[in-house]
């Protein structure tokens, strides 16, 4: 499933092509998105892509008429432009928007994506606060963590108090910062806060750099796949040797309100 560097990977390639471009026509195929009302689209020029959360938000505002299309990728959406020839099988297609100059395409095998458009800017903010934004400091990260209780990875993914954590990243940010997944939060020592705000920051900004971890389905909205995954280091390594110089510990899987942990016992404290 897409996470935050993921959708922020696809909000950048449609930045590239869609803003300024006008919509001619919008069509759906799938039942699921039977409620979008396609015809308020026609005729709205594109004036940005913005991603909120893991929502990617396409701004079809006009003075008078605010308007966002949002587009959830949920487990195995795409969204792509093309301008040309169409680039994957047509079975898959849910959702055309025609432009002026070519079109966007929502693509899903398994039909958990969601589109929905939003008629106020605060219909799509996301409750926490999103680990990007400069407004994520050491301070601010410390404060959340204020006197909450309850182990850390599981804490990190809540999107209530931080935006954007997924269940990869929160594996490998434990990882980067020598914190077993499993302490309680109460426990953190302001040196390790301000230790777990740096790999945060550092290791998000890498992911996106890198196009996002492309399992199988994650694509941009030019079709090509993000390369991050040569760079983890615990996720889905189960019993392998810990990547940390000078550590002889293996790598353990344990499961964590239901997702799967994978850390270091030997060097993540
Ligand atoms: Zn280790």
């Amino acid at each position: 499933m897409p996470e935050m560097p993921e959708v922020e990977t696809v909000v950048r390639s449609l930045r590239r092509h869609l803003p300024g471009r006008r919509i001619r026509r919008a069509q759906v195929s799938d039942d699921k998105l039977a409620d979008l009302d396609t015809k308020l689209l026609a005729g709205r020029t594109i004036l940005g892509v913005e991603r909120a959360g893991k929502l990617i938000v396409i701004d079809l505002s006009t003075t008078r008429r605010p308007l966002w299309l949002c587009v959830h990728l949920r487990m195995t959406g795409r969204l792509l432009f093309t301008d040309g020839a169409l680039p994957l099988n047509e079975a898959h297609r849910r959702f055309t928007a025609t432009l002026d100059r070519g079109a966007i395409h929502f693509y899903d095998t398994r039909r958990f994506g969601r589109i929905h458009l939003v008629f106020e800017a605060a219909g799509f903010a996301p409750p926490g606060i999103e680990i990007l934004s400069p407004e994520f400091t050491p301070a601010r990260l410390a404060e959340l963590i204020g006197s909450g209780r309850g182990p850390l990875k599981p804490w990190l993914l809540r999107q209530d108090r931080i935006v954007g954590f997924g269940n990869i990243y929160a594996s490998e940010v434990c990882f980067a910062a020598g914190l077993d997944p499993r302490r309680s939060i109460a426990t953190l020592s302001p040196a390790e806060i301000k230790t777990l705000h740096h790999h945060t920051v550092r290791i998000f900004a890498k992911a996106i750099e890198h196009g996002g971890t492309t399992f199988q389905d994650f694509m941009d909205c030019e079709g090509k796949s993000g390369n991050y995954r040569r760079f983890l280091k615990v996720y889905g390594r189960e019993g392998e040797q810990c990547k940390r110089r000078g550590c002889s510990g293996q790598v353990q899987r344990v499961v964590q309100a239901g997702r799967s942990t994978f850390f270091c016992p030997t060097c993540q404290r």
